[in-house]
């Protein structure tokens, strides 16, 4: 049946991807115009009319971060069933999880590398000084992992790690009830994880559908900020870009192809390629891990990896083991940090660490599911983007440049699933070698 046309046809029917850059494209090209054609009060007066477009964008963003993370969680950790885990199942969760502490790792590293920054005007940074907040100690950050009472770590300025640190209690307590041998059990465990899976699905739509504002979004954001900012933003942001798939391409290299694949598991480099390249290429340009799934499973099968175990280990990865967007949260809060001052402490880097995990492991496999989880990891050190302060406008502009980003992350999320469990099976001895020609 031919779908009906509409007024807005011409909008949803474009690619997604290409709407956000022509977004991104528009608005520095406005925000220039504008910004050297007006001044003072009359470039404020045009400004206040688009910059609400933009702080919608991140309100809705703000907006469905913490039904995203309790959703995705419960169904993530409910999914792994125990009875699977075994050692293999083990093993292979465990490096996932633990890969991504590297992950978050090199983002940092060539974060601080490569510095980058955008000077954020001064228009923009009368709520700056709302941000500088208590230092906490490391034991008190640790022992806030555990919510007092999980009602107030809701309601009240999020707890973000005491929200995840329950999700995780209560979603592994309910893959433990899923297996049990009762049937009543069983049966009420199964009813409260269709709930969760249904709930995740509609946050996930909800992300889709606030995906399709993107590009306006995008637009507002990055025009405002080339407004006040000028064309100087350009080189700052181009830094951002350079130092995430800098970091992005090591990863994928050193850690990945040389010392997991070659080093560790023994296989061969090239032929390694070979065989992941169709679910590289397509997370690159459908951005999503789990639109993805069909052909990495595909390639894993290539790789040799055995069905029984691709497929539990390969929607788990899809699911958890995002490294590419680890890289980035590192990458992007050193980003954020340094546009507006802010001076990241020794306990900062560890809690950066420990939330930039948790978040790659709680991010949903779909466009977009990073940035959001970027919010997590920046209100952890203290930096909330509420409108008109340094710290938005620096979130404004990772997050107009987030699509170039995903593309990224995404495909390094990818493959490594197939990178991780082919080189376990190897070592473990269960990988089909003859699809290697051995
Ligand atoms: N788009 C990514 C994925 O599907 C998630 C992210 O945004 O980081 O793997």
């Amino acid at each position: 049946m031919e779908k009906k046309k509409h007024f807005l046809s011409w909008y949803f029917d474009a690619n997604l991807l290409v709407r956000i850059l022509i977004g991104l494209v528009l608005g520095a090209i406005v925000g220039l115009m504008l910004g050297s054609n007006l001044a003072g009060a009359e470039l404020g007066k045009v400004l206040n009319v688009i910059r609400p477009f933009g702080d919608l964008f991140i309100r809705l963003l703000w907006m469905i971060m913490v039904p995203v993370i309790f959703s995705t969680l419960v169904v993530g950790a409910a999914s792994i069933s125990p009875s699977k885990l075994g050692k293999t199942g083990g093993t292979i969760f465990l490096v996932y999880v633990f890969s991504s502490f590297i992950a978050v790792a090199f983002g940092l590293a060539f974060a601080f590398l490569f510095q980058p920054h955008v000077a954020i005007a001064a228009s923009a940074v009368e709520g700056a000084a709302s941000q500088t907040r208590a230092v906490q100690s490391l034991s008190v950050t640790l022992l806030n992992i555990v919510p007092q009472n999980i009602v107030n770590a809701v309601l009240h300025s999020p707890n973000l790690l005491g929200i995840i640190f329950f999700t995780l209690c209560f979603g592994t307590s309910l893959s433990v009830l899923r297996a049990s041998s009762n049937e009543r059990t069983r049966n009420s465990a199964e009813a409260v994880f269709n709930v969760f899976d249904g709930i995740a699905e509609v946050m996930i739509k909800m992300v889709s559908a606030i995906m399709q504002y993107a590009p306006i979004g995008v637009f507002a954001l990055i025009c405002v900020v080339f407004a006040t900012s000028g064309p100087a933003v350009i080189g700052g942001l181009a830094v951002a870009l350079a130092a995430y798939f800098s970091a992005w391409a090591a990863y994928i290299i050193i850690w990945y192809l040389l010392i997991c694949t070659k080093l560790i598991a023994g296989l061969p480099v090239f032929p390694f390629i070979y065989k992941v390249k169709e679910a590289f290429f397509t997370a690159f340009v459908t951005r999503s891990s789990a639109a993805t799934l069909p052909i990495t499973l595909e390639c894993a099968e290539k790789a040799g990896i055995p069905k029984d175990i691709r497929s539990f280990a390969i929607p788990l990865g899809a699911t958890i083991n995002m490294d590419g967007t680890a890289i980035y949260q590192g990458t992007a809060i050193v980003f954020v940090a340094l546009s507006i001052g802010h001076v990241l402490t020794g306990a900062d880097l560890a809690t950066i660490m420990i939330m930039a995990t948790l978040a790659a492991i709680g991010a949903a496999g779909v466009p977009g599911a990073g940035v959001i989880m970027l919010l997590m990891v920046m209100a952890q050190i203290g930096l909330t983007p509420e409108a008109g302060t340094a710290t938005a406008a620096a979130y404004a502009m990772i997050l107009g440049i987030d699509a170039l980003m995903d593309i990224g992350r995404t495909s390094a999320n990818v493959i490594g699933d197939i990178v991780y469990v082919s080189m376990i099976g190897r070592r473990q001895g269960w990988l089909e070698m003859d699809k290697w020609g051995k």
